[in-house]
């Protein structure tokens, strides 16, 4: 589903370069859960944020579900990103709009009609188990309720792959093992391939079917979990 080819990326400042990936290689398979470890620092962020080129490659392909993203014109990268959603740590909600209207805002990107984006932010608030804050706005719910709000829009327009950087790490152990249940749950009924960037072992040990590990910029190793186990 996932193929990343000798990709690299050098962050450059007025007085500094940084080398934060360094040549990586990666296959996720469709369906997978796939971590990547790896202490801060490492690249694990960078390399995720390739994958939907939110930060573009210096070096390298980037292939997602058969499509070579980095030679693709930038409209065409913009329907790709569809078939993607993305998940942070700080959630990364628009503050002036309530919960039914950040759930919306990839629908209307993608130009459906109000009736249509209605019931599809209803469909999936529901899922989220959230829709009695439907018109609250983000800064009046917990972090586990806006990790759901932010789950609910990455998973509007029906992704294949959904990406999570650290989409646990600022909340407490009983709200992560929930959006943890989550993100299984949705891998398992949709089939949608996660990859998620964690420094936390225990998310790890709970979801993940692969795990690569990261040091400096490199990959430097990737274990898999026996069929139907997590790594532990
Ligand atoms: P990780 O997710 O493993 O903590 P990151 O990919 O976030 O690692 O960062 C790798 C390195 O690149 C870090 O040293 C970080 O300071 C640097 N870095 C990340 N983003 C930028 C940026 N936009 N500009 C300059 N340096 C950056
Ligand atoms: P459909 O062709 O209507 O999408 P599916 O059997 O693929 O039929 O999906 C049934 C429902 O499950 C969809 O209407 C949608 O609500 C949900 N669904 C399917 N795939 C995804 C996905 N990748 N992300 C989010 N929701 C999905």
């Amino acid at each position: 589903m996932i193929s990343l080819h000798q990709v690299s990326k050098t962050y450059v400042t007025s007085n500094s370069r940084f080398q934060a990936v360094d040549a990586v290689s990666l296959e996720v398979g469709a369906g997978e859960i796939h971590g990547i470890i790896g202490s801060s620092g490492a690249g694990k962020s960078t390399l995720l944020r390739m994958i939907n080129l939110l930060e573009r490659p210096d070096e390298g392909t980037v292939i997602v579900d058969g499509n070579d993203l980095t030679s693709m014109t930038d409209k065409h990268l913009r329907e790709a990103r569809r078939s993607m959603g993305m998940i942070f740590q700080s959630f990364n909600l628009v503050n002036n709009r309530t919960v039914s209207g950040n759930v919306a805002m990839p629908l209307e990107m993608a130009g459906l009609g109000k009736k249509e984006r209605a019931e599809r932010v209803r469909e999936y608030l529901d899922f989220m188990g959230i829709a009695d804050k439907a018109e609250e706005y983000p800064s009046r719910l917990s972090g586990g309720q806006q990790q759901r709000v932010a789950i609910a829009r990455a998973l509007v327009n029906h992704p294949k792959v959904l990406l999570c950087d650290e989409p646990t790490s600022s909340l407490d152990p009983q709200t992560t093992v929930g959006i943890l249940d989550v993100l299984k749950h949705i891998n398992r009924t949709f089939g949608v391939t996660v990859v998620i960037v964690t420094h936390e072992m225990n998310v790890v040990t709970n979801m993940c079917t692969t795990v690569s590990m990261m040091e400096n910029g490199g990959l430097i190793n990737t274990f898999k979990a026996e069929q139907g186990n997590t790594i532990s």
